[in-house]
């Protein structure tokens, strides 16, 4: 490690003591940038890296509600408002137990290089709670999701701060926040995405992450000439992402083996068809049951608590959550011959794990680049609604395709080294970096 990237480093873990996810996701940024801004001294001495890595406002809220028993809950809400330079704050909101100040600041300071890459006029932010709608009624999910918006409302808007989903936060979630917003405003405004299309979502955005992560696997492929059809595909994950990035894959040819939840993964060596997509999707978004249930189903494997990284495959898309892929993982992933793995979750791939892929010289797509597609759809959402209009699944759908494309590009732009290997890492965290650090210099020192 050279000398300025620990001195950062070190002034940044002074100042953010106890966040060990944020430190992780601001330490593989800097380590492709650091020697970067060394050879363009206005970023040095303009400290952008160190004003980006300080959130423009962190609110914290008391968040109370009553549950269906009459008795008081507690919850902790968030939202961290990272960086406004290219455009209002955008990024989901997670329930989820394991929500802490350190989780959101980590997936607020990647959304904000993320938006970037995605080429519309998107700042980062991140928000939500500790609250964990698992085994909660509908009744108590809106009690929640109510009390949570009644304090947000005053800190988000149409131009200010756009909400979406992330794990815990689907259509529901979301149609109960919307709800209670229009209440309190009295006006109907694009202030969340993710919505129903009837009131305003968009076409595609439940797709989005997940078509758009395949559509950027395609699109390292091409560099070797390659395609999907025939591929072994490993999948964790059984939300929406895993959902719909099964889905394209299985569209264009190849072979998923494996999806997974917090109980275990299933392995289907016969691969998963579509029929068999559409149990899972029914499974988990409308009775809310276990992956298990598909082993006993179809008859093939379950592997209680463990994760699909031993199965051997071409690509593996870790799609499940932060730090689900480590060292040992990546070691046995390229040991069974995968040359390709992309982050449909955001930081799935611990620090050991990117080292041994690129050591290997594998491909490795970071989430940053390779899932924006959801953030890029709700782009689209808010274009649609300041338009007063819809644009057809196509239409949104060939946008998305263009805008991962474009994302592919900028990553080979910058991320090209001289032996031709692309590191998207360093090519994500630079393209994503130039346009934020040039806005901020265009506006001052504010
Ligand atoms: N939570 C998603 C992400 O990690 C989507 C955010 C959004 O659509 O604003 O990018």
């Amino acid at each position: 490690m050279n000398d300025l990237l620990r001195q950062f480093l070190e002034k940044v873990q002074c100042r953010n003591t106890a966040e060990p996810e944020f430190l992780q996701a601001v330490s593989e940024v800097a380590e492709s940038l650091i020697p970067y801004i060394e050879k363009h001294p206005k970023y040095k001495n303009s400290k952008i890296l160190e004003r980006i890595v300080e959130p423009e406002r962190v609110i914290i809220f008391r968040v109370p509600w009553l549950n269906d028993k009459g008795e008081v809950e507690v919850n902790r809400g968030f939202r961290v408002q990272m960086n406004s330079a290219i455009g209002p704050y955008k990024g989901g909101l997670r329930f989820h137990p394991s929500v802490t100040l350190s989780v959101l600041k980590f997936l607020a300071f990647e959304q904000v290089f993320k938006n970037s890459l995605t080429g519309l006029p998107m700042g980062g932010g991140k928000g939500g709670s500790d609250f964990d709608p698992k085994n909660r009624s509908d009744n108590e999910v809106m009690k929640f999701c109510q009390s949570f918006m009644t304090e947000l409302y005053r800190h988000v808007g149409a131009d200010i701060d756009i909400p979406a989903g992330d794990i815990g936060v689907g259509n529901r979630e979301i149609g109960y926040l919307f709800g209670q917003y229009k209440r309190i405003k009295g006006e109907f405004s694009g202030v969340l995405t993710g919505k129903g299309y009837e009131w305003g979502g968009s076409l595609i955005r439940p797709e989005a992450t997940g078509y758009g992560l395949v559509y950027f696997v395609e699109e390292i492929l091409k560099t070797r000439g390659d395609s999907l059809v025939g591929k072994k595909v490993t999948i964790s994950g059984s939300g929406n992402v895993a959902q719909y990035a099964a889905e394209k894959c299985i569209a264009k040819g190849a072979k998923v083996l494996t999806m997974s939840d917090s109980g275990g993964f299933i392995y289907d060596p016969d691969g998963i068809d579509q029929e068999r997509l559409n149990y899972i999707k029914h499974l988990k978004d409308h009775e809310r049951g276990r992956i298990r249930e598909y082993a006993n189903k179809f008859n093939c494997s379950f592997f209680e608590g463990e994760r699909p990284w031993k199965i051997k495959c071409d690509i593996a898309l870790p799609n499940a959550t932060q730090n689900e892929l480590n060292g040992d993982d990546a070691i046995a992933l390229v040991e069974n011959g995968c040359f390709c793995v992309a982050e449909g979750a955001n930081m799935p791939c611990t620090p050991e794990a990117v080292a041994a892929f690129n050591q290997a010289r594998i491909f490795y797509a970071p989430g940053k680049a390779a899932n924006a597609g959801g953030v890029a759809v709700s782009g689209l959402e808010m274009s649609q609604n300041s338009l007063r209009f819809s644009w057809t699944r196509d239409e949104v759908d060939n946008k998305l395709k263009e805008i991962m494309k474009q994302i592919h590009k900028l990553c080979v732009k910058y991320g090209r080294e001289e032996d031709g290997h692309i590191n998207y890492e360093k090519g994500a965290n630079i393209g994503g970096f130039v346009k934020i650090a040039d806005s901020m210099l265009a506006q001052g020192v504010v």
